[in-house]
């Protein structure tokens, strides 16, 4: 059989042969020719507001992504097969191996798919509704060696649940938890509210800028550790911290960016949404032994209207939102709220540039744009945007930084 993965002798350049039929990989080309392609997007979408500093690239692009999710299906002969989610076919798509997931992953993968077939576990079926595994989750650590699997099924039932965690533990020592997710509906790739820990904590543990941070199954996490390292650090940079300045750190995650600043002296107010997540955050604090740093379970949107309906002195206001940007609520709020700097990351370029122009619009410039290449051979790129209030002398911290 021809192999999925080859490597240019030359260049050392890969390509997959499942480049078409997957989707994981959205850009077939040499890794100089795709950063220049999002250094030109970047500066096409976003040099109106400040200038675009060169985009910072991965030194080798490839196996960087430290969470891989697969389906599974049965073919006629009971075989079970592994891969990737069609989206606009609601159909699986047969992929193997994959350049840009964690070496770690696929053979656990392949343990599984075996075990599958032997202790008879068979793969949910989206269109019949019948089966047990919808699909799997493996998050790693390269920083601490950690790895979670999580098996995520379409009800608690799980057949030979304890033989087949003992058999994934045998072949895979390296596993340091495994977590049965009950998801009994949703979109394919989605976890459901409950967890039952199998082995090990229940999730892992990774080190970013020299922090620890705890990952639950549920919460997001960034998935390019050498490359987030590399956006933290801008983004921290950028806000010119002062002792003791009041940062607020919206769409905080596990809390990595606050937790970054409030280790740089600053006291630190954290908003995110997803509970599981913010439970991290808390538990990271702790982790990193800060006590100046608070956690919020709720939309940032309404905790930006509250500060803002208090009077809240902010100095920097930190946000990462999801690829939709900002809610139109937590624009106007942090118009109110006028912290002195913004520091803007963002994965999604399109909604950065439309809440740039409401943040320039309401009283700010942009200093700088740092695109960022969390994403490899796709057409994702992240970006840091360094705002401040217009019109304002320097203040503390602020000046000649
Ligand atoms: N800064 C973090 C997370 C960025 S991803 C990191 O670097 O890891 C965006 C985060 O925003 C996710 O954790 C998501 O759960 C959260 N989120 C999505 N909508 C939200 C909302 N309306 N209010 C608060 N948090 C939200």
């Amino acid at each position: 059989m021809a192999k999925q993965i080859v490597t240019d002798p030359e260049t050392g350049e890969k390509r997959c042969r499942c480049f078409k039929r997957c989707g994981g990989c959205q850009l077939d080309e040499p890794y100089a020719d795709q950063l220049r392609r999002k250094q030109e997007k970047a500066q096409r979408m976003l040099s109106e507001f400040a200038p675009v500093r060169p985009i910072l690239a991965m030194d080798s692009p490839y196996a960087y992504r430290c969470k891989v999710q697969n389906l599974y299906a049965a073919d006629g002969r009971g075989r079970i097969l592994s891969g990737v989610y069609q989206s606009a076919s609601r159909r699986m798509t047969a992929v193997d191996d994959c350049m840009l997931e964690d070496r770690h992953a696929a053979p656990i993968v392949s343990t599984l798919k075996k075990l599958m077939h032997d202790l008879r576990i068979p793969p949910f079926d989206l269109r019949t509704g019948t089966g047990v595994l919808r699909h799997t989750l493996i998050r790693t650590s390269p920083a601490t060696g950690q790895i979670m699997l999580v098996l995520v099924t379409a009800s608690p039932l799980l057949p030979a649940k304890n033989r087949l965690t003992g058999a994934l533990r045998k072949a895979h020592p390296e596993l340091t938890t495994i977590v049965q997710n009950i998801c009994p509906d949703g979109l394919p790739l989605t976890l459901g509210p409950r967890s039952i820990t199998l082995f090990g904590d229940g999730h892992i543990e990774d080190i970013i800028c020299g922090c620890r941070f705890r990952i639950s199954p549920a919460s997001f996490y960034q998935v390019n550790p050498a490359q987030t390292e590399k956006l933290y650090t801008c983004a921290v940079d950028a806000a010119g911290l002062a002792d003791r300045d009041f940062v607020i750190d919206a769409y905080c995650g596990t809390g990595t960016i606050g937790i970054l600043c409030a280790k740089r002296g600053a006291d630190v107010a954290g908003v995110e949404l997803n509970r599981a997540a913010c439970r991290d955050a808390v538990e990271n604090a702790r982790l990193n032994g800060l006590k100046n740093i608070r956690f919020c379970n709720e939309d940032a949107g309404h905790f930006m209207r509250r500060l803002a309906g208090e009077h809240t002195h902010c100095d920097v206001l930190m946000m990462d939102p999801p690829r939709a940007g900002a809610s139109a609520e937590f624009l106007r709020s942090a118009e109110k709220l006028r912290p002195d700097r913004i520091v803007y990351v963002s994965c999604g370029i399109e909604t950065l540039q439309r809440d740039l122009k409401q943040l320039c619009r309401s009283g700010y410039r942009a200093v700088f744009v740092q695109p960022v290449d969390m994403f490899p051979h796709t057409t994702g790129i992240e970006n840091v945007v360094l705002l401040k209030r217009a019109g304002k002398a320097p203040e503390k911290g602020t000046a000649a930084r």
